[in-house]
C-alpha cells in the first residue's frame, strides 16, 4: 500500500518503520525540520531489543503534496490533530482510509471534515515508543493494537491483516469508540495523577485513597460516556489500573502527559480530563474531579520551571 503517516514522531516513525519493513511504500510527513533532515540524511535510527537498525523511509515536512495516499494514519499528538488534518488533506483521496490511534478525545471530530466517516477508522494502541532525538526511535516491548471502523465495518479488517502482516499485534474491534473511551478513562486517572504527583505508575499504589480518588474521576468518565451512547466499564478500567502498579506490568513507566511536563512540551489534557470536563457541561453533567484535575495539570504546565525542591530554595 501506498502509506501515509502525518505526524511522524516517536508512534508515527514505530508504525512507519513496521510498515516499510513489511514492503509498504511509505512516506512521513512532519513538522519538525531537524528530524525530516535526520530521517533522509541518515534514515530511521530503530533501537529496540535486537539492537540499533537505520530503516530508509522517505520525510517531507507539512504539508503534504497532492498525491492521494491508500492509507493516512494520523500520529499527531491530540493538541495538534486539526492543523496536521488540514496539512495532510492533500494526501486524502476519493479511496485513502484514514486511521488515527492517537491518545484522547477530539480526533475522530477533528479528522472529520477531511475524510467520511466509512473511511475512517479509529482505536487504540499500547505499544510504547520514544523519540530519541531527530530520526532516532527506541521501541519499548510489546503491546497491542486495537481498530475498527466508525462507519460500517468494510474496511478494519483488511487493515487488521495489513497492521498484522507487518508484525505488529493487532484486533479487529466491532466499536471502536468504547475501546477509545476505555484507554480515555485509563488516561484521565493515570496519566493526571501520575503527573500532578510527579510520580512512576507505581508509586501511585502507596496511596491509600488511591480507589476513592480514581472512582470520582472514573465516575464522572463514565457519565460523559453514557450521555454519549458508549459504555464504560469502571471497575474494569480500576483492575486494569492496579495491574500496572506491578513493576513487572509497567509500573516503573512515566505516564506521557508527565513525560510532555517534564520535556516542557504541551500535555494532552485538554483532551483527556479536559475534555470529560467539557463535555459534561455540554451534557448538563457536572465533572468537578475532572475540571480540577485539568486546572491542576494546567497550573503545573503554566508554572514549569517554578518548582521548588527544598525548603531553601
Ligand atoms: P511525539 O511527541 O513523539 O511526536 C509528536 C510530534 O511532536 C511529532 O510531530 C514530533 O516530530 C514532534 N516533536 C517531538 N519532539 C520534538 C522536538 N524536540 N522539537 C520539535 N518537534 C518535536 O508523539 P507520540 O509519542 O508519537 O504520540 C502520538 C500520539 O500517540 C499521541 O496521541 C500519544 O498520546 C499517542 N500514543 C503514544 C504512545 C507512545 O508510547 N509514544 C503510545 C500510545 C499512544
Amino acid at each position: 500500500m501506498k502509506i501515509t503517516i502525518a505526524g511522524a514522531g516517536a508512534m508515527g516513525c514505530r508504525f512507519g518503520a513496521a510498515l516499510a519493513e513489511a514492503g509498504h511504500d511509505v512516506l512521513l510527513l512532519d513538522g519538525w525540520p531537524d528530524h525530516v533532515v535526520a530521517l533522509n540524511t541518515h534514515g530511521l535510527t530503530v533501537t529496540d531489543e535486537h539492537g540499533t537498525r537505520a530503516i530508509r523511509i522517505p520525510a517531507r515536512l507539512f504539508p503534504a503534496e497532492k498525491d492521494p495516499a491508500d492509507l493516512l494514519i494520523v500520529f499527531a499528538k491530540a493538541t495538534a490533530t486539526a492543523e496536521v488534518a488540514e496539512a495532510a488533506a492533500p494526501a486524502i483521496g476519493p479511496e485513502t482510509l484514514v486511521l488515527t490511534l492517537q491518545n484522547g478525545l477530539g480526533n475522530i471530530e477533528a479528522l472529520l471534515p477531511h475524510v467520511p466517516r466509512h473511511r475512517l477508522l479509529a482505536g487504540t494502541t499500547t505499544l510504547g515508543t520514544e523519540l530519541v532525538g531527530p530520526g532516532h526511535i527506541r521501541a519499548l516491548g510489546s503491546g497491542e493494537t486495537v481498530l475498527g471502523g466508525l462507519g460500517p465495518p468494510l474496511h478494519a479488517e483488511r487493515l487488521r491483516a495489513t497492521l498484522a502482516a507487518a508484525s505488529l499485534v493487532v484486533r479487529a474491534a466491532p466499536d471502536p469508540l468504547a475501546v477509545i473511551w476505555a484507554k480515555v478513562a485509563f488516561n484521565c486517572v493515570m496519566n493526571s495523577l501520575c503527573t500532578i504527583a510527579s510520580i512512576p505508575v507505581s508509586a501511585l499504589a502507596l496511596y491509600p485513597g488511591f480507589d476513592e480518588l480514581a472512582g470520582s474521576i472514573l465516575d464522572e468518565v463514565a457519565a460523559v460516556a453514557t450521555a454519549e451512547g458508549v459504555t464504560v466499564d469502571t471497575a474494569g478500567a480500576l483492575a486494569l489500573m492496579k495491574a500496572q502498579f506491578d513493576p513487572a506490568a509497567s509500573g516503573h513507566h512515566l505516564a506521557s502527559t508527565l513525560q510532555d511536563l517534564l520535556a516542557g512540551r504541551p500535555t494532552e489534557i485538554a483532551h483527556l480530563n479536559g475534555a470529560i470536563a467539557t463535555r459534561a457541561a455540554a451534557h448538563g453533567i457536572p465533572a468537578p474531579a475532572n475540571a480540577l484535575i485539568t486546572q491542576l495539570v494546567q497550573l503545573l504546565e503554566a508554572t514549569r520551571g517554578r518548582r521548588v525542591a527544598s525548603v531553601h530554595p
